[in-house]
């Protein structure tokens, strides 16, 4: 039996995944982290990017908007204001905020608006990677 870590993946609307997993992988403000069972406790705040679960040999994907996770001994919690399985990304709606945030960033823009366009822009071509589509 291979070793596993429960992982569970929260955002305001609830639960978006829980599992145990043999490995979790993403990528946190400090770099790429690699989670095994039994690592260090641990809270790092995260990149908009994905959250790579493997799961009986196989790879599954959650895209995840940011927020925070956190590491004890038998526990990887992801804290997000957004994530969405892989299977539950709506490709559409994706390319649609990626053309909408594109088109903001061509325009005039303070710099607020820009940091929010680009923001946006990251989520959404964050999407269409874990949904498998460019
Ligand atoms: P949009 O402009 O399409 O709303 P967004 O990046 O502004 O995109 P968020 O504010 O990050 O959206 O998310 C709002 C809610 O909608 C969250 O619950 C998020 O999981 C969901 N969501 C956003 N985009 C998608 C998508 N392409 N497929 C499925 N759920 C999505």
């Amino acid at each position: 039996m291979m070793k596993t870590i429960k992982v569970s993946v929260v955002t305001p609307d609830g639960p978006v995944y829980e599992a145990d997993v043999e490995m979790v992988s993403t990528k946190a403000k400090s770099g790429e982290l690699g989670i095994l069972p039994g690592h260090i406790p641990l809270v790092a705040p995260l990149e908009i990017g994905a959250l790579r679960l493997k799961k009986d040999g196989k790879t599954e994907l959650i895209a995840v908007s940011g927020g925070f996770l956190e590491v004890r001994p038998d526990k990887v919690t992801v804290l997000a204001q957004a994530a969405e399985k892989a299977e539950d990304i709506d490709v559409v709606r994706a390319r649609a905020a990626k053309e909408r945030a594109e088109q903001r960033l061509q325009g005039k823009q303070d710099d607020i608006d820009f940091k929010r366009a680009e923001l946006a822009l990251k989520r959404a071509i964050n999407r269409l990677n874990v949904a498998g589509t460019k």
